[in-house]
């Protein structure tokens, strides 16, 4: 993940200053093509790029409406895929239109025209990595309805009535399934509670002797024929 952060505390959500307890996490896609950052973020830290119109949502109502995300995903000036904090994760956002906000923290992902694979597989990627270290940092676990999306949230009574991400997702052989199962796959993989498999030992056994010369003969010949980790061990 490459995380950076930008609070965008000219925003009214920002100012309204209201924390949560973040026990679940919401995942948006912004519903235009842009893949850029600076659309959303500003002003230009010199990796975004400088938003022409200004029209970001460092500001206090951006394009008049009473929004704020926790984070954004997308495009660099340069174009390589980037994630951006942009409220404090305790803060409640303004995202989900619903219930949801009390209890989920909310990022968009920034969509482009929605058909190129490898733009959806880096922020797809990217999106993975961010929800498994929101989950490890607050003890969220990767399953409905704490991990979900939009358009999820929405059957589920807690949000508004929104398609993202599962108009995006399937056009690329994924869902909100799959996603909270890559989620999981790297929780597990980074867990250190995660059991270790015991070393096992075979052991070759040559003979057993009852005269200790006949050990030491056997020894010797195995040592002759280049083994050299041998050794003779005595039991009764
Ligand atoms: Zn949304």
């Amino acid at each position: 993940m490459n995380l950076h952060k930008l609070i965008l505390t000219n925003n009214a959500c920002y100012k309204a200053g209201k924390t949560i307890t973040p026990k679940g996490i919401m995942v948006h896609s912004t519903g235009a093509n842009n893949p850029y950052l600076k659309r959303y973020i500003g002003p230009d830290d010199g990796l975004l790029g400088k938003n022409q119109y200004n029209n970001h949502w460092n500001q206090d109502k951006p394009d008049g409406r009473q929004v704020c995300v926790h984070g954004f995903i997308g495009k660099l000036a340069v174009g390589s895929i980037a994630t951006y904090q942009t409220l404090p994760w305790n803060y409640r956002g303004w995202h989900a239109g619903g219930a949801a906000n009390d209890t989920h923290i909310g990022f968009e992902i920034c969509e482009d025209g929605l058909s190129d694979p490898a733009y959806f597989s880096a922020v797809y990627k990217e999106a993975v990595e961010l929800c498994a270290y929101l989950c490890k940092q607050y003890g969220i676990k990767p399953e409905s309805p704490t991990l979900i999306c939009h358009s999820e949230g929405h059957k589920l009574g807690i949000a508004s009535n929104h398609g993202d991400v599962m108009h995006w997702f399937p056009k690329h052989g994924k869902s909100m399934d799959t996603f909270r199962a890559d989620v999981k796959k790297l929780l597990d993989a980074a867990s250190p509670e995660t059991p270790t498999t015991p070393k096992k030992y075979y052991r070759v056994q040559l003979g057993a002797f009852s005269v200790k010369a006949n050990a030491d003969a056997m020894l010797k010949k195995v040592k002759a024929a280049g083994f050299t980790d041998v050794f003779i061990k005595y039991s009764e």
